[in-house]
C-alpha cells in the first residue's frame, strides 16, 4: 500500500505581511542576530520565542573550539536551564550569512537535529509550536506544528512499548 504525507505551511512575501503577534517575534530574532558567534561559518543564526508564560526569549549559533551548536539547540538549553517547565507558542528562526558574495534573503529552516530537539519541547507542551522562517528580507515562511515538518520522526514514546 502506498500512503502519502502531506506537508502544508503558509507563505508570506514579505516579513510586512505578517500578523503583529508574528512580526514582532521575528523582529525579536532580527535583532538578536548580532549576538551570534559563528566565528568559522560566519553564519549567523538567532531565534526569540514567545512562552506560554508570556515570556520571549532569545538566543543564537555558536562556534569555539569545543562547541558547535545551533540557535534552536541553544534556546532549548537555556530554557530548561532557566524555567522548571516552558512551553514554546511561536518560535522565530532566522539569520545573516557574513561570508562575501552571499544573501541573507531567504527563509532559514531549523536542521535536522533541531527538528527533533522543537519536536521533544512540542509533545512536553501538549500543543502545536508555531514555526517561523526568515531571512533579513524575503520570503517568510510559517508551519503550525513542528510535527509536519518531520514526519515519522523518532519519539520518545518508542521507549515505553
Ligand atoms: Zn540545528
Amino acid at each position: 500500500m502506498q500512503k502519502t504525507i502531506q506537508f502544508s505551511y503558509e507563505e508570506y512575501s514579505s516579513k510586512e505581511e505578517l500578523n503583529a503577534a508574528d512580526r514582532e517575534i521575528l523582529e525579536q530574532a532580527l535583532a538578536a542576530v548580532p549576538f551570534a558567534s559563528p566565528q568559522f561559518s560566519h553564519f549567523h543564526v538567532a531565534t526569540a520565542a514567545r512562552l506560554a508564560n508570556g515570556k520571549i526569549e532569545t538566543s543564537t549559533n555558536k562556534e569555539n573550539t569545543s562547541i558547535i551548536t545551533c540557535a534552536e539547540q541553544n534556546l532549548l538549553l537555556h530554557l530548561h536551564s532557566v524555567y522548571h517547565d516552558f512551553a514554546i507558542e511561536t518560535i522565530a528562526v532566522t539569520f545573516k550569512n557574513m561570508n562575501p558574495n552571499t544573501t541573507s534573503d531567504f527563509p532559514i529552516t531549523p536542521c535536522g537535529k533541531c527538528r527533533q530537539l522543537l519536536l521533544e519541547a512540542e509533545d512536553k507542551a501538549g500543543k502545536p509550536m508555531r514555526v517561523i522562517m526568515a531571512g533579513q528580507a524575503g520570503k517568510v515562511y510559517v508551519v503550525n506544528g513542528v510535527h509536519s515538518m518531520l514526519p515519522l520522526a523518532y519519539s520518545e514514546s518508542f521507549l515505553q512499548h
